[in-house]
Parts: C-alpha cells; structure tokens; sequence
C-alpha cells in the first residue's frame, strides 16, 4: 500500500507513514492537513476520504533526532549522492564494497560532514590514504556537498517505489517544499 510522507508545520521532513491509515488518522484527529492525495479514495461506513500522499502537520513537532538524518555524512546518503561512484576512478560502488572518503583527513581537522566527504573505492580510499588532494593528487570528480531534494527523497525512500516517489517530488515542486535546509552541509 501507498506511503505516506509527512511534513512538519514548517514543511520540513518530519516522517515517513508506512501505512496510510496511521496518516488517515492524523488527518481525522485534526492534527494534520493533506497536501497531496493519491487518486484512490478509502471508504468507510460513512465518508469517502481521499488517500493521503502528503500530509503537514498543524503544529510544530519539536524534533532533534531529525536534523541528522539529512546532515551526517552516513553512507547512505553519501553514496546515493555520488550515484554510488568512486569519485577518483569512477568505478561503481556498492553498499558492500564502496568506503566513505574524507576529502581532507580527519587526522588533519577535516569534518565529518557532507560537505568533505565523498564515496571512493577500497583501492582509491587506501591509495589516498591520510593525504590531502593537494599531497596525492586525488581531487573527487564532484566536490562534495549537501543533498539536492530529489536526492532527500531518494534516501528516504531508499527502494524506489516510483508512484510514490513521482507523486512527493511533485507536489514538493509545487509548492516550492524544501525537506530540510541542511546547517551543517
Ligand atoms: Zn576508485
């Protein structure tokens, strides 16, 4: 069934309803609005509801927790940036095989943020080794940086359930959402 992407007050990411009565639920309680429905209507006794593709809460969820999903360099989220490349010699990498590279080493101060770390082979993370671009030589492809939106959605939804995904990405563009502003990126 159809999941649900639910945004805070403030339109940024907030949660993912893996069933849709659960996003139903927020709406009929009041607690939030749908911005977007699927085609399909759900039916009950009495009322005839659209599906909830993307709902917005009414009130602000105060929430640490979420800001690092975005933020922190997790591969996840650093491969499905890079397309799951090396970013020095351009070979696919997988979740098993592919290592996260510190652009600028962490033993020479270098974050642990989107914004220095890129995907790279075994071989080219381990030739590199604790140098920086300048001392090996190696510059990434694409120099590192925070996620785009279609990106976001991407990590979020890690399969790609593509009805869902078209439906999200379109009513975000629509309404001009940005899932998350990253602070640290
Ligand atoms: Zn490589």
């Amino acid at each position: 069934m159809s999941r649900c992407l639910v945004l805070n007050a403030n339109y940024e990411y907030l949660a993912i309803e893996e069933r849709w009565i659960d996003a139903l639920g927020l709406v009929i309680a009041g607690k939030a609005d749908v911005l977007e429905a699927y085609p399909e209507t759900v039916r009950s006794q009495y009322l005839t509801l659209p599906l909830p593709a993307v709902v917005v809460m009414r009130y602000l969820v105060r929430t640490r927790r979420r800001r690092a999903i975005f933020d922190a360099a997790s591969r996840t989220v650093v491969f499905t940036r890079d397309g799951f490349t090396c970013q020095y010699c351009g070979v696919r990498v997988s979740m098993a095989t592919g290592t996260r590279d510190h652009v600028m080493p962490r033993s020479r101060g270098g974050p642990d943020l989107l914004s220095n770390v890129v995907t790279a082979c075994r071989a080219c993370n381990t030739r590199k080794g604790d140098r920086t671009p300048t001392e090996s030589g190696m510059h990434p492809k694409h120099p590192p940086r925070g996620l785009t939106e279609e990106e976001k959605l991407a990590c979020l939804l890690k399969t790609v359930r593509t009805r869902e995904r078209s439906v999200w990405q379109a009513c975000l563009r629509r309404h001009g959402i940005t899932l998350w502003t990253s602070r640290a990126a």
